[in-house]
């Protein structure tokens, strides 16, 4: 079992549910959902938080947008929109220290956020 939450839950070891996958990207939803569609969208990759990532992870992040950008077609958040979040450590309000896009969509957000 992995030490890192969602390096375990890219390799299987805890059961989630998955809507994408492929070699380097994982998509699940989100277990505590904020909003009627909440996914996932994470690096099978572990990067810690957004702040880890360089240049040469510039192709990894465009594909981790753009599969979030499917996923909001595929459930139907194309013609209301959707938020796409990254949160970065403690003021950002990250609680699991490896990189994801949450996919929020289904009702209309409010912002300034909280
Ligand atoms: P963040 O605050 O950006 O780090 O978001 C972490 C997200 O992971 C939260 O929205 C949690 O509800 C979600 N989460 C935590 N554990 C699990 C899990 N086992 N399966 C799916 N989502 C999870
Ligand atoms: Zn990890």
């Amino acid at each position: 079992m992995s030490e890192c939450l969602f390096c375990s839950i890219a390799k299987g070891e805890i059961p989630s549910d998955f809507v994408y996958q492929d070699e380097d990207i994982v998509a699940f939803k989100d277990i505590n959902p904020q909003a009627p569609v909440h996914l996932l969208v994470i690096p099978r990759r572990h990067i810690t938080s957004v702040l880890d990532t360089s240049d040469e992870d510039i192709a990894l992040l465009g594909r981790l947008q753009s599969t979030a950008v499917k996923l909001a077609k595929e459930f139907d958040l194309d013609t209301n929109g959707f938020r796409l979040v990254i949160n970065c450590l403690k003021d950002g309000g990250q609680a699991v220290f490896h990189l994801h896009l949450h996919l929020l969509g289904g009702r209309a957000m409010n912002w300034p956020p909280g």
